[in-house]
């Protein structure tokens, strides 16, 4: 085995899943698990792309699963790249192309070191998935379908990388989402001269958004009833660097923010759109105000309680419901963690950077739900901060890589210790 080449290898295959292309990588990685002397097939489910599933059963008391996907965001804008994004690229200690991070990296990181282990001191089962990149329309109905198949004891994550501090992290979560719509109607737009009298859109909705929010809490009563509070040890392997922070995001952020950003529900403003916007004046009422919000979730609030506490509470606008996702938190204290927390001590040589839950979104509670297991938990990535997933030249470090293969290795002998 040739770790690099066959990375690079994989990665030369456009696995676009937002232009329905998957189907060659699929292959490419059953091919090269089977090669290997790991049993795998692909799952056709409802999913355009099949879902790549693997197993060594090596008859252990414990199964680990691995969840990771194959398909990449597109590469363009394509004259933003150095080279061509589907023919990766060395340079020094990186290799540049698409998906070499997120998640193609990753996921042959993992894959590569269980080969080099032989036989792991655990059960291992393997799910890829082509769909992840589209929002995994069809994860759930698969996970439903597939359960007993599924079924094992740990869940691992498709791959935290380093944060910024260059420590390994750990995220055990993620936070949820409530979307919603708020509109207000009337019958028709109105010259303005009928202001004294009549009831204005933007107004109404302007009233409604500023009573969501109240110095910098949400006003929503009740909203803050299930919010589960960071414990002293969670709070203690937060690493934040402020200053890189505020020089990704061009503004000044509060000292707590890496805190905040795990702990704190959220009521944003992500659209707003009224009356007369275009060039020079124009004197009218107009019939219709809406407002685009999302809540980002922590656990253990839940999105249709939160919603329902909103509909109380918003009396006078419509309100469509976008979308709705649970959050999630593995326990610090849960096996998986500790296991994480001691390979990456003991492999990077320095406490790893934990986050309890990611500040952003995706599915992990639907694994915990269904698949009925409360270890779950990311790490054992190959991404480093200038990764540029997602955007153009990505790139990871050969010296990352060969580090989270050892990670891997580390990592199963905790996770096998009883
Ligand atoms: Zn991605």
């Amino acid at each position: 085995m040739n770790s690099i080449q066959d990375l690079i290898e994989f990665a030369r295959i456009d696995t676009t899943s937002a232009k329905g292309r998957g189907e060659e990588g699929a292959k490419f990685i059953k091919d090269y698990m089977e090669s290997h002397g790991i049993e795998a097939r692909l799952i056709r489910h409802r999913s355009k792309n099949p879902y790549v599933y693997g197993e060594i059963n090596v008859g252990a008391s414990k199964t680990l699963l691995i969840y990771n996907h194959y398909d990449v965001q597109p590469a363009e804008p394509l004259e933003k790249w150095n080279s061509d994004p589907f023919q990766p690229v060395i340079e020094g200690d990186k290799i540049i192309g698409r998906g070499v991070g997120d998640d193609k990296g990753s996921l042959m990181a993992r894959l590569q070191a269980i080969i080099e282990m032989g036989r792991p001191p655990l059960n291992v089962k393997f799910i890829y998935e082509g769909e992840e990149e589209i929002g995994s329309p069809n994860i759930d109905s698969f996970l439903n379908d597939y359960r007993d198949l599924l079924r094992s004891d740990y869940v691992l994550w498709e791959g935290a990388g380093k944060g910024p501090s260059g420590a390994p992290s750990i995220v055990l979560g993620v936070k949820g989402l409530l979307y919603v719509e708020l509109t207000v109607r009337t019958p028709k737009d109105l010259h303005s001269m009928y202001a004294p009298i009549v009831t204005n859109p933007a107004w109404e909705l302007v009233k409604i958004l500023t009573s969501l929010k109240a110095e910098d809490k949400v006003a929503i009563p009740g909203f803050y009833d299930k919010v589960r509070h960071l414990s002293d040890e969670e709070i203690m392997f937060l690493k934040g660097d402020r200053k890189s922070m505020e020089s990704a995001l061009g503004q000044e952020v509060p000292n707590d923010f890496q805190r905040k950003l795990v702990e704190e529900p959220t009521c944003n403003i992500a659209g707003l759109l009224s009356g007369y916007t275009g060039e020079g004046s124009k004197t009218v009422i107009p019939s219709y105000a809406m407002a685009k919000l999302d809540f980002r979730l922590v656990p253990d609030q839940d999105p249709e309680e939160i919603l329902s506490l909103l509909q109380t509470y918003v009396k006078n606008a419509e309100i469509k419901v976008w979308g709705k996702v649970r959050p999630y938190r593995t326990s610090i204290k849960s096996k998986i963690a500790r296991s994480l927390i001691e390979s990456a001590k003991e492999v990077y040589g320095v406490s790893p950077e934990v986050i309890p839950n990611s500040p952003g979104t995706g599915p992990m509670e639907s694994f915990a739900r269904i698949l009925q297991n409360n270890q779950i938990a990311d790490g054992v990535g190959v991404e480093h901060p200038g990764s540029n997933i997602h955007s153009f030249n990505e790139n990871i470090h050969i010296s990352d890589y060969h580090m989270s293969r050892e990670w891997m290795k580390s990592f199963i002998k905790h996770l096998a210790q009883p």
